[in-house]
């Protein structure tokens, strides 16, 4: 592990993913080292479809102290690149859902990598809206500092 942070250990014996870390339940594992481990999604988008699994439980991204998402998230190029070699995709998408809202459906955080071809038929809604400038500074002033 590359630091010491008390989330490292913490499982739920409820949740799938920390059965998948615990050995409990098999996987197509692809990558693991101290902090994550990396295996093929069950309901794959596409061939290669991975996910990303940080080894502690923590439903969201927000819960995961700052140096544990680092950790973890080293490794997704590494990952992405093999899947691309594989499958020989030539790019890939990053995914991260929070929260039911957001399409999570699995309460322990994962990054899905997604390999992307030309006409594969994936794809996002991306309703860009319009906003005075006005609207984005008063937004900007709500949220306050971070
Ligand atoms: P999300 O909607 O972001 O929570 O994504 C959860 C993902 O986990 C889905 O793409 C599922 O196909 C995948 N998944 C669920 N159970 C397993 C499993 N046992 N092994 C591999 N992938 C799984
Ligand atoms: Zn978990």
């Amino acid at each position: 592990m590359s630091t010491e942070s008390a989330i490292r250990t913490t499982t739920d014996a409820n949740c799938i993913f920390c059965k998948i870390v615990a050995g409990q339940i098999p996987c197509h594992r692809l990558f693991e080292d101290g902090d994550a481990i990396a295996f093929l999604d069950i309901a794959p988008l596409a061939d290669g479809h991975a996910l990303l699994v940080p080894k502690a439980h923590a439903g969201r991204l927000e819960d995961l102290p700052p140096d544990v998402v680092g950790a973890v998230t080293a490794s997704l190029g590494r990952v992405a690149a093999a899947v691309m070699k594989a499958v020989g995709a030539p790019g890939y998408n990053v995914l991260q859902n929070n929260g039911a809202v957001a399409g999570q459906v699995v309460p322990h955080v994962h990054f899905h990598i997604i390999p992307r071809s030309a006409n594969d038929g994936l794809g996002f809604r991306w309703n860009a809206q319009q906003r005075a400038p006005e609207q984005l500074a008063a937004l900007r002033s709500k949220i306050g500092e971070i």
